[in-house]
């Protein structure tokens, strides 16, 4: 029971990676706090989870002003704030020039100006109380580019730097920051792309151990990274995608 007696607030929580982190986090002892703007899945994740234990918060991250209350809520209505994982995210096709500059901001808004906004929030939270640890969701496009992924490449290689640069910021404060890079993981994310024909077997080829991974292998990386266990782990960016990178 790694997270006895911690608060959690994972975005994009509803589904996926999200989705199965905070059922790890959930049932290692954690309250959680899901935040995502899926009402019906927030829901039923909550139900289906020990009732009092977890709490569903409507709420679109691109919009600052929820973001930030629905963190402050959090803590409010737990007491404190141990672990954020900032880990909603969209992706979209679309090479430069004719890429809709709304949906460049959309991107940008919900992949990496919510990461900065919930640990604006998050930050005095947890420096009050002494520490607390931050994960980002980050993704292998933003350490190489995904052919065409223009605003997401942009927005993941930026979540990685700046997972830097808040881990040499709040080191002292006794808050540690670290990035989960994933390749490609079996989530509604990536669901449309499959049915593409042709285009799994492409991605898969490039992956050394020839299979997307599980949202539940992503939570097991992040609950490494939340735990005392990384106690010494500040600024890492982890890199979990079958060897896809290693070549
Ligand atoms: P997913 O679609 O299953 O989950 C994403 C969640 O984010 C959903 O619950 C969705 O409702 C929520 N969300 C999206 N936009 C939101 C918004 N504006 N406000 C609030 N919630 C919002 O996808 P996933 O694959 O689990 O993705 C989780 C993270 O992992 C994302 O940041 C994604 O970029 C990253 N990632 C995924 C893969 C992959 O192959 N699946 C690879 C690398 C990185």
């Amino acid at each position: 029971m790694r997270f006895q007696d911690k608060v959690a607030v994972v975005t994009g929580g509803a589904s996926g990676i999200g989705a199965a982190t905070v059922r790890l986090f959930a049932a290692e002892g954690a309250k959680v706090v899901v935040v995502d703007m899926n009402e019906g899945l927030g829901h039923a994740l909550t139900d289906e989870l020990d009732e009092g234990r977890t709490h569903f918060i409507r709420c679109d991250v691109s919009d600052r002003v929820a973001l930030e209350a629905a963190v402050k809520d959090s803590h409010d209505r737990y007491g404190r704030l141990d672990i954020l994982f900032n880990n909603a995210g969209i992706g979209c096709f679309g090479k430069t020039p004719d890429l809709d500059p709304e949906v460049w901001e959309k991107v940008i808004a919900v992949d990496l100006s919510s990461v900065f906004y919930a640990c604006r929030a998050a930050i005095p939270l947890m420096r009050a109380a002494g520490g607390g640890v931050i994960v980002n969701t980050a993704s292998i496009s933003g350490l190489a580019g995904d052919y065409g992924f223009t605003a997401y490449n942009a927005a993941k290689g930026a979540v990685i730097n700046y997972t830097r640069a808040l881990a040499i910021d709040h080191a002292r404060e006794g808050i540690r920051v670290n990035a989960l890079c994933p390749g490609l993981i079996d989530t509604p994310l990536t669901a449309v792309a499959k049915q593409m024909s042709g285009v799994l077997d492409v991605w898969l080829e490039g992956i050394p151990m020839g299979r997307a991974g599980t949202p539940e292998e992503m939570a097991k990386v992040v609950a490494f990274l939340a735990s005392d266990d990384a106690s010494y782990v500040t600024g890492a960016i982890m890199i979990a995608d079958g060897g896809a990178t290693a070549g």
